[in-house]
């Protein structure tokens, strides 16, 4: 079985990475996410295990010495970071993956995976970043402040991705989402082996008796 492709997804915080890709597995369920560890206190009705494998700084810090983590970052004063395992879980069943890192965790990911597509969101302007982050009601006023503060500095990144969407409108965001997932199952290599018996019987030519 071939493995999976790798895509990477990165955007300012409040952009609505989380709920575009949310929205993508309700609509492809067989896309595999990868679950982060973080630092990062808990948020209201974040559950453990599911939206993050929440740890504290020494468990981290044990992680990245036994060399558990295919790449990690500082983010907001926060460590997180993608496991070998969360990696090889997804992978290995031969389904696609999804990494929601930021842009530092992305640069790490090229080098180790060079199928990895890399996909920014941003936000239509400064200011729906602003209302989206006050809006999800998760964070206080100082840690939004500091994501707002941090955000030109994530965009910066943008021209080292594949892919840039604009999540202004956020159906015709996730159906452009949707479209290179979509396309990337199309690739001749994976519709070759999936499409192997048809290809088969579409090239033999059939013997005359
Ligand atoms: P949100 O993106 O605003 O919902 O905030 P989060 O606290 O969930 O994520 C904070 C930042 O950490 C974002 O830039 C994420 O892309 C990034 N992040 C999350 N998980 C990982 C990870 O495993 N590795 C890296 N490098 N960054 C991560
Ligand atoms: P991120 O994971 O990038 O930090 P979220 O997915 O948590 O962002 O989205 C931040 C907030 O913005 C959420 O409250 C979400 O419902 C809202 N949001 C996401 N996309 C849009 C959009 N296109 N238009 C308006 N609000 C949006
Ligand atoms: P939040 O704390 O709002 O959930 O996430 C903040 C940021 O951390 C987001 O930009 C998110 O993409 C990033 N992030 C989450 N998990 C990881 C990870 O495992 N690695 C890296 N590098 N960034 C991550």
């Amino acid at each position: 079985m071939s493995q999976g492709q790798l895509f990477v997804i990165s955007a300012p915080s409040g952009a609505g990475k989380t709920s575009l890709i949310k929205a993508l597995r309700e609509q492809m369920p067989d896309l595999g996410l990868s679950i982060s560890h973080t630092t990062r206190p808990m948020r209201p009705g974040e559950v453990d295990g599911q939206h993050y494998h929440f740890v504290s700084k020494p468990t981290f810090e044990s992680m990245i010495a036994e060399g558990a983590f295919v790449e990690h970052a500082l983010v907001f004063g926060n460590h997180y970071g993608t496991s070998k395992a969360a990696v090889s879980a997804v992978l290995d069943k031969g389904q696609d993956l999804i990494l929601e890192i930021d842009w530092q965790g992305a640069e790490q990911v090229r080098p180790l995976f060079s199928g990895a597509q890399s996909i920014f969101i941003l936000p239509p302007s400064r200011e729906a970043l602003r209302e989206r982050l006050f809006g999800r009601g998760q964070d206080d006023a100082d840690v939004i402040a500091r994501r707002l503060a941090e955000a030109e500095r994530e965009m910066q990144a943008y021209p080292n991705y594949d892919f840039l969407i604009i999540n202004d409108d956020f159906s015709q965001a996730l159906n452009q989402l949707r479209c290179l997932f979509e396309s990337a199952r199309l690739r001749t290599p994976r519709q070759a082996e999936k499409e192997r018996v048809r290809l088969e019987n579409l090239l033999n030519t059939p013997k005359k008796t």
